[in-house]
């Protein structure tokens, strides 16, 4: 038995846990300090403040040691009591995890849908499609007694690779005028994909820290509004850990009531350097100019894109869906084994039909043009025909779009 271990990085291109810079690594392997102390409230003011301009609000934002699934529940604790009415829109896997969570928590929810049928995924439903505001306008224009007390949607579905337009939801609110409060997951799409909590009405947004701010998975957030705030002064669904106002109030001064992670408020710090120096609109340009570079190696070789309408292409992720017969999971394992590439699996019922390719992180147009390879070779490996080579369009896409030049220091 030979001791052979791959030479070189892994390509870890799920579409979250996305790679971590080095910058960022180090950042987070100084020593842990007393979380009590005087200098601990110089991180903890800063990376508050910082993470404010990420979500683009002025009002308070709630760090937890949790992962997204930890925030998702903080947000239905604190606004909701029990049997509260809820309308979710189903994007897809994590919209469908979100909406089981609220029914576990003891609220009832509503969950809509797309009812077309789909061409190359008769079985999709929904799930190649982003929210359609108008059904959401149509449902709360029904709901008189005003019964619906928040409407909660997936900015980025990461099962898919589909964005929802978050202003569109907010506006389709207003105009039903209903006084539901508006809570969006942008686990996936905060720091790659345009956000903006205030300026969109938005009254909980939900994240995490292991997609575009390139952290390791452990820490995840609450941005607030007023609204959402003064919700929770009369919501009932019990909650302690997750409680936001004793961490709001505690936080004013830069500390948090219970141990946090100091090591990932760290990298946190400088993760907010990273991505607040380079400014978040290239930051948003960055990775669209990276999605529409894999894209057309996708359309090279002929596959279609998971997402069935461009307006609404993640610029985080590409799900790629398999010819009938070949399963995307014995093909994801055969990259993994033969070039130590990481794929995103189909996940519920996209399992085996599809595969996603994660373009964010600590990634650029070579690393990119690496995957897309991994993904051609594994292809051919695994006899799929293609129409061409999405290298070579991926390699033209990236030569023909140049990307900003890097300030020079
Ligand atoms: N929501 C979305 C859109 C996600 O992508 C994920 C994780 O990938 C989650 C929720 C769940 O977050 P976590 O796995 O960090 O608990």
């Amino acid at each position: 038995q030979l001791d052979i271990h791959p030479t070189g990085r892994h390509f870890l291109q799920i579409p979250g846990p996305s790679p971590v810079p080095d910058r960022i690594l180090r950042a987070m392997s100084l020593p842990t300090i007393d979380h009590r102390g005087p200098e601990f409230a110089g991180l903890g003011l800063k990376v508050l403040s910082g993470i404010q301009q990420i979500f683009k609000t002025k009002h308070p934002v709630v760090i937890y040691p949790a992962s997204g699934t930890g925030a998702w529940e903080a947000a239905l604790l604190n606004t909701l009591s029990p049997g509260d009415h809820v309308l979710m829109y189903e994007t897809g896997h994590f919209a469908s995890l979100w909406n089981k969570m609220a029914t576990k928590l003891g609220i009832a929810t509503e969950f809509l849908a797309w009812e077309g049928r789909d061409e190359h995924l008769p079985n999709a439903g929904s799930w190649r499609r982003g929210v359609q505001a108008e059904l959401i306008e149509a449902r709360l224009r029904k709901d008189t007694e005003k019964k619906i007390k928040a409407v909660c949607v997936v900015h980025n579905e990461t099962s898919t690779g589909v964005t929802s337009d978050i202003a569109a939801v907010r506006q389709a609110i207003d105009a039903a005028g209903h006084p539901a409060l508006l809570m969006v997951d942008s686990i996936s799409g905060l720091a790659s994909a345009d956000f903006r909590h205030d300026e969109w009405g938005v009254d909980v947004t939900v994240s995490g820290s292991q997609k575009g701010l390139m952290l390791p998975p452990g820490i995840s957030f609450n941005a607030l509004s007023p609204r959402a705030l003064e919700a929770s002064k009369s919501a009932k669904l019990p909650r302690a850990f997750f409680d936001w106002a004793e961490i709001v109030e505690m936080n004013k001064t830069g500390y948090w009531p219970y141990t946090p992670s100091t090591n990932l408020l760290y990298g946190l710090s400088e993760a907010l350097d990273m991505v607040l120096g380079e400014g978040l609109e290239n930051v948003f340009a960055r990775h669209q100019r990276w999605a529409a570079g894999v894209r057309a190696g996708v359309n090279a070789w002929g596959l279609p894109i998971q997402c069935a309408d461009p307006a609404v292409y993640s610029p985080v992720l590409t799900g790629v869906i398999t010819p009938e017969g070949v399963d995307a999971d014995a093909l994801r394992k055969l990259i993994h084994e033969r070039f130590d590439l990481s794929l995103g699996t189909g996940l519920g019922k996209l399992k085996g039909r599809m595969f996603r390719m994660g373009h964010l992180g600590d990634s650029n147009d070579l690393t990119l043009v690496a995957m897309v390879a991994g993904v051609e070779m594994g292809l051919k490996l695994a006899g799929v025909k293609l129409a061409g080579s999405g290298v070579q369009a991926t390699m033209d896409h990236f030569a023909g779009h140049p990307a900003p030049l890097p300030r020079k220091n």
